[in-house]
């Protein structure tokens, strides 16, 4: 088997060792990668350091026609794509291809965003010492990004990084995760088909060691990092005085209010607590049913979870796949067997096969057991009981993390009071917490992170706002 090249400043290298990337559901290898030297990773710096200048200065439709033929060429190249994504991951193909769409999707907004991206000018004689003056805005790109990513959305987590780079001017470079790192660079394969100048993007599988160096350096001014919150706040706390955006993990919530449509409440939650494995940061966790409704939505859901298609994600009837690993499976296993121990009832599920953990439900959890305070990563929900809406909010509030919520409820009354009142970066009404559109701002509070992608909220984040006062106009 061939070994893939990673994206060096915009060419196509090789490195001095190589790593191996394995299909979770059969151990199979699905390809080996070159892994950049120091020296190699050096360049790579320089060059996005050196071309930062050049980049800002990129015409607005360069940029634009770049980010478009990016999403035109996913689309052309879906279907293989898509079956990368699954190959590395893991991911059942029915969610790689809707991944591949979104990368799609993630890219046509940034070249649509970077043509409305303009400057705006402010009056200043509001006050009578400032007749005559205005003051023109603009965003500035703050330099270089590095952009680190997590294996569970090998494609579209990359994209939500790059597209608003490119759209606002800066070089960036990549660090995948190391699993999956192969769809990333397929997406530097369709990045090197542009215009854009050599120097602009580098993709760099390389180990976490020579990433956390690369996080140091002050020729990277922007870190911006989705992973898990350990990591997240640890490169936090290593670079105090540089711009960090994170996106990390959470046990997100969806609460079921006694007005809600319980048979689709109950369909969603049972596909989205276990879409991917459950290895989305906001994969529905915890389950928050209102005391009246709370027995006539469980005979609903479980049938609704047993009827999920768990099996090979090649198969396009397959919803629920492998974890990444084996390991992570045993993980997840020994979680749920330690809420059991402690005295939590298991309503489906709970077995493992390989790195495969079947559709799990647990009631009567202990408070401190893992699967309700921790993230779990797994397809594991738990179910709560609320006597009323205020403790329903209350317990969805009753954790570290708070990335979203969603509330399934008729009433605009239950949906504006969770607005106000739910500690998290995004309240969902009438759907699961898993919900993203990828223009939209998303991330977290508390434990869950700090600052939002969503195009428009990424392209502010790589920029400062930088004034130029005119006088005696
Ligand atoms: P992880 O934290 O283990 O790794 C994320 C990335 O950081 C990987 O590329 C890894 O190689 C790199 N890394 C690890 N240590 C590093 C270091 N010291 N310096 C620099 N880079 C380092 O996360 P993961 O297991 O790949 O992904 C799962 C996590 O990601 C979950 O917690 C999940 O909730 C979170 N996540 C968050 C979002 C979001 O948008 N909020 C989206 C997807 C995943």
């Amino acid at each position: 088997m061939d070994v893939r090249t990673f994206w060096l400043a915009g060419r196509p290298a090789t490195g001095d060792a190589e790593l191996t990337v394995t299909n979770p559901h059969d151990g199979r290898e699905v390809g080996r990668y070159s892994v950049p030297t120091a020296a190699q990773v050096e360049e790579a710096v320089a060059a996005a350091a050196a071309v930062a200048g050049q980049a800002a200065a990129l015409p607005v439709h360069v940029r634009a026609e770049a980010l478009a033929h990016v999403s035109r060429r996913l689309a052309e190249r879906a279907d293989e794509i898509a079956h990368l994504i699954m190959s590395e991951n893991g991911k059942p193909i029915m969610w790689a291809r809707g991944e591949v769409n979104r990368a799609v999707a993630t890219f046509r907004f940034a070249a649509e965003e970077t043509r409305r991206w303009s400057g705006t000018t402010q009056r200043l004689d509001t006050e009578p010492a400032a007749a005559g003056r205005l003051a023109y805005v603009t965003r500035v790109p703050k330099g270089p990004v590095l952009a680190i990513t997590p294996f569970n959305f090998p494609l579209n987590l990359v994209a939500h990084k790059v597209a608003p780079a490119i759209a606002v001017g800066a070089p960036v470079i990549v660090k995948p995760a190391p699993a999956t790192p192969l769809s990333s660079l397929v997406l530097g394969d369709i990045l090197a088909e542009t215009d854009l100048p050599a120097g602009m993007f580098s993709v760099l599988p390389i180990e976490n060691e020579r990433a956390s160096s690369l996080v140091d350096d002050p020729r990277l001014p922007v870190v911006s990092f989705t992973g898990s919150a350990p990591v997240g706040y640890s490169i936090a706390d290593q670079i105090p005085r540089k711009h960090v955006t994170l996106e990390l993990g959470g046990n997100a919530a969806a609460v079921v209010l006694a007005d809600a449509d319980l048979d689709w409440a109950a369909q969603r939650i049972a596909l989205f607590s276990n879409y991917q494995a459950g290895q989305s940061c906001i994969a529905v966790q915890r389950v928050i049913v209102e005391q009246p409704v709370y027995d006539a939505f469980v005979e609903r859901l479980l049938p609704a979870v047993g009827d999920l298609v768990t099996g090979d994600p090649a198969d396009e009837k397959t919803q629920v796949g492998p974890l990444v690993s084996v390991a992570a499976a045993e993980r997840v296993e020994q979680w749920v067997q330690e809420a059991v121990t402690s005295g939590a009832r298991l309503l489906a599920g709970g077995t493992r096969d390989g790195a495969t953990v079947t559709p799990t439900v647990l009631a009567d959890v202990p408070h401190d057991a893992k699967v309700n305070v921790e993230e779990v990563f797994g397809p594991v929900m738990i179910l709560q009981r609320a006597a009323s809406i205020d403790e329903a909010y209350a317990l969805v509030n009753d954790s570290k993390y708070g990335l979203q919520a969603g509330v399934f409820t008729r009433s605009l009354d239950a949906a504006f009071r969770a607005n106000r009142e739910l500690e998290v970066g995004g309240v969902i009404i009438g759907d699961v917490p898993s919900y993203r559109a990828d223009q939209m701002p998303y991330g977290g509070v508390k434990d869950s992170g700090i600052g939002r992608e969503g195009l428009h909220s990424a392209m502010n984040d790589y920029t400062y706002e930088k004034v130029m006062v005119l006088t005696g106009l």
